[in-house]
């Protein structure tokens, strides 16, 4: 994106006034805001703005968050999009689902704005990040798993494979560091920066995708028990 340009956020929540209430701050910040009540009009709106980042409330009428997350990351010129899921505080699975299907992270209600902001500043920062330290052209080549840091997509042999943006991450981080071990501790650091509070359950259902993707590639990416994860080095 050009400097000085505003990033784009898309808000999808039907509570109106939690609506309002995300959109007044991400506003605050400087932030152009687009807002839906609907899952299928959100859809449309990514589609046709291709926002910066994108939050998802899970039980919207008609077409759930779980099917818009689903679409987005069919839809190549929107599957990167950063996703950040709004789930009530009793859905721990819906949480899980919802990571699975490919969203970055997700927020429990009630929340405060606060950490909402916080959020989704250090989600756009990492992304902004991983684009200035990949230098143009650089590429790794991991075993047959192709990794194009500056295109941000992945391929086995010819065929892409979709990843979300915290996959492609952890993915690009472990390749880097072939053989290492990390704990899931340091692969948050590496991947969010500090002072983010991702769980490090959500890394274990990170991977968990990842693997799934990676299909017959996916055991590349060992789990070292008791110690973390590691993309086999032999
Ligand atoms: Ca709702």
């Amino acid at each position: 994106m050009d400097s000085g340009e505003r990033e784009t956020l898309l808000i999808i929540e039907d509570e109106a006034d939690i609506r309002e209430l995300i959109a007044f701050n991400l506003d605050l910040c400087g932030y152009e805001v687009l807002k839906s009540a609907d899952g299928q009009e959100g859809l449309d709106l990514a589609l046709g703005h291709k926002p910066d980042l994108i939050l998802l409330d899970l039980m919207l009428p008609g077409m759930d968050g779980f099917e818009v997350c689903r679409q987005i990351r069919k839809h190549p010129e929107i599957a990167q999009c950063p996703i950040i899921m709004l789930t009530a505080r009793s859905e721990d699975e819906n949480m899980i689902k919802g990571l699975e299907l490919g969203a970055d992270d997700y927020i429990t209600k009630p929340f405060s704005p606060q950490v909402l902001v916080a959020r989704v500043k250090a989600i756009l920062r990492r992304r902004g990040d991983l684009k200035k330290k990949s230098p143009t052209g650089k590429i790794i080549q991991a075993r047959d798993i192709t990794i194009d840091i500056p295109r941000h997509e992945v391929r086995i042999g010819n065929k892409r494979i979709e990843l979300s943006a915290t996959e492609f991450t952890i993915l690009q981080f472990l390749a880097e560091n072939r053989g290492w071990v990390f704990s899931r501790n340091q692969i948050i650091d590496a991947i969010k920066g500090e002072d983010y509070p991702v769980t490090a359950r959500s890394i274990d259902v990170q991977i968990v995708g990842l693997r799934k993707k990676l299909g017959d590639h996916g055991p590349y990416i060992e789990t070292v028990r008791g110690v973390g994860y590691r993309f086999s080095g032999e």
